[in-house]
């Protein structure tokens, strides 16, 4: 099982006192994503660290941008692609989200690549169709390989408290799995109340946690739910 921090640009919990508490928590590899300017504080705490972005290009004129060299150089082990965030307010193509992510795998770094469709395409139908053009876009550029783990996000589950049923995630999941087989995490509204119902469907292999990564216990909490559920 894997957890991840989603910190999004907000400061995060203090990192040492995060190291202390997920200390005892075992069976799960939980990493945390802070902004940038968080990253050297979380390596130094001996967190297992991703930044959120990365570009394809070792380095150049790319203003705003991080290259997979500059992050390992700053002690991250992988960086998040293709958060919806990024997909729907700094219009990230699909192509993009490949690019980024074949680059940080060929430079030795993880890579937890996110998909999901929004509740319109949901409601349209096109939910499958959605996952198949983002998943494949992904797959064609980097094979099932070993340090790629997919990310199920639907687009209207993320920070707005609505979580996809278990069944319904499961589902997703077992879909995006006959195109890529690979981890799949969920994302979208985790909680302590609701991570073991999610974590206990058999292709749900962890979750990637945004508003309830940021408070040290419900992190912990939902990093023991995953602990227990594969126990
Ligand atoms: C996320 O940022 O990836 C996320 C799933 O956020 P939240 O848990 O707040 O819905």
């Amino acid at each position: 099982m894997i957890v991840a921090g989603n910190w999004k640009m907000f400061v995060g919990p203090e990192p040492s006192a995060l190291a202390a508490r997920l200390a005892s928590i075992e069976g799960v590899d939980v990493v945390v994503a802070p902004a940038y300017t968080g990253i050297c504080p979380c390596v130094g705490a001996g967190l297992t660290t991703y930044a959120q972005n990365v570009h394809w290009e070792p380095e150049g004129a790319y203003t705003g941008e991080v290259s997979p060299a500059m992050l390992l150089e700053a002690g991250a082990a992988g960086a998040i692609v293709g958060h919806s965030e990024r997909r729907q307010y700094f219009g990230e193509s699909d192509t993009a989200v490949a690019r980024r992510a074949r680059a940080a795998l060929g430079a030795g770094l993880g890579v937890i690549a996110c998909v999901g469709e929004t509740q319109e395409e949901r409601d349209m139908g096109d939910t499958e169709t959605v996952l198949r053009v983002q998943v494949e876009a992904i797959g064609d550029s980097c094979g099932p390989h070993d340090r790629l783990v997919l990310a199920y996000e639907p687009v209207w589950a993320i920070g707005t408290g609505r979580t996809a049923t278990p069944e319904l995630a499961q589902e997703a999941h077992a879909f995006i799995k006959s195109l890529l087989d690979r981890p799949v995490l969920y994302g979208g509204s985790v909680k302590p109340d609701n991570a073991a119902e999610l974590m206990a469907q058999p292709d749900i292999d962890g979750a990637l946690v945004g508003g309830a990564s940021l408070e040290i216990d419900s992190f912990a909490s939902i990093c023991e739910a995953a602990a227990r559920s594969r126990s």
